[in-house]
């Protein structure tokens, strides 16, 4: 650039397309530190740029360029209708677990139909992601949320992302550490209405994308040797917790539909289904309690 030249958002984002070599997520990075936003895109993006912005894009870019994912570098994501603060204590929020969030919203929506308030729980929160959107594309105080993660660095990340939510949707959410079920209270067993849940489903010697692998929260995606650990805790457990009639909504990997099934029927859950996700994969199991208390295997 000739010294004459004046530094306008737009140079910049044309020398930030050079160095990623994309000129989408170069303009993402530059409105991140522009502010520019909708419409003003368009209207100033001749303005000159700021020294600050510019240094901070600097830093950004190189952290883009060291192979971090664009969500941590931006610390934000959207999910359904929520811009959610993501760092590395959570999961990149996905758009496949949108439609968990989906299918949760649904069956929530057919249970506010007969009883309100009901009681809702997210197992393995992370974000925040589905228990937020749930709550908030729900009418408010129609719902009490409980969220629960098992890492302290991901319920630090959720109670943030709560803190964005408006008080009338956030006010009725409990963000809990601990392990699946036993971070709830005692009174809540048998009164849950809907448990959803997007647990790590990944096996050990299962591979990741070297993105995912390198700078993903392990804990949130790995389960164990087969997998299929987390829902074997997770299904018995949501059969004790869930009110007669109530509903377990999982994300599950491509091909686990038929073992996480088999693991219900076991638990007395009364009718099981998979969907499948936009890609046509195996993505979410939908599992309901019977109505009648008596056919459920108590432990
Ligand atoms: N879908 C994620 C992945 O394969 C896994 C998410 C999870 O384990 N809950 O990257």
């Amino acid at each position: 650039m000739n010294a004459d030249e004046t530094l306008t958002w737009r140079r910049l984002w044309v020398e930030t397309t050079g160095r990623l070599g994309d000129a989408v997520p170069a303009r993402w990075l530059v409105e991140e530190v522009s502010g520019l936003e909708g419409d003003e895109w368009t209207t100033d993006l001749d303005e000159r740029a700021t020294a600050l912005a510019v240094a901070r894009l600097d830093g950004l870019v190189r952290r883009r360029l060291a192979g971090e994912p664009l969500q941590y570098v931006l610390g934000h994501w959207a999910f359904r209708h929520l811009d959610l603060l993501v760092d590395r204590r959570v999961l990149i929020p996905r758009p496949e677990t949108e439609l968990v969030a989906e299918v949760a919203i649904e069956h929530a929506r057919k249970r506010l139909a007969e009883q309100r308030p009901i009681t809702i729980v997210d197992l393995g929160t992370g974000s925040g992601a589905v228990a937020l959107s749930v709550v908030s594309e729900l009418p408010p105080d129609a719902v009490e949320m409980w969220a629960v993660d098992s890492a302290r660095d991901a319920v630090d990340v959720t109670r943030a992302n709560l803190a964005g939510l408006s008080s009338r949707h956030g006010r009725n959410v409990r963000v809990v550490e601990g392990s699946w079920f036993t971070a709830l209270p005692v009174m809540l067993r048998e009164r849950v209405d809907v448990v959803v849940a997007n647990p790590p489903y990944v096996a050990d010697h299962e591979e990741l994308p070297s993105e995912v692998e390198a700078w993903e929260p392990a804990a949130a995606l790995r389960a164990g040797p087969t997998g299929l650990e987390c829902y074997e805790q997770i299904v018995p457990d949501a059969a004790r917790w869930l009110a007669p009639g109530g509903v377990l909504v999982c994300e599950l990997g491509a091909r686990q539909g038929p073992a996480v099934t088999a693991l219900a029927q076991t638990a007395g859950f009364a009718t099981v289904e998979v969907l499948p996700d936009l890609a046509g994969h195996d993505r979410v199991f939908v599992a309901r309690r019977p109505q009648t208390v008596a056919s459920v295997t108590q432990a």
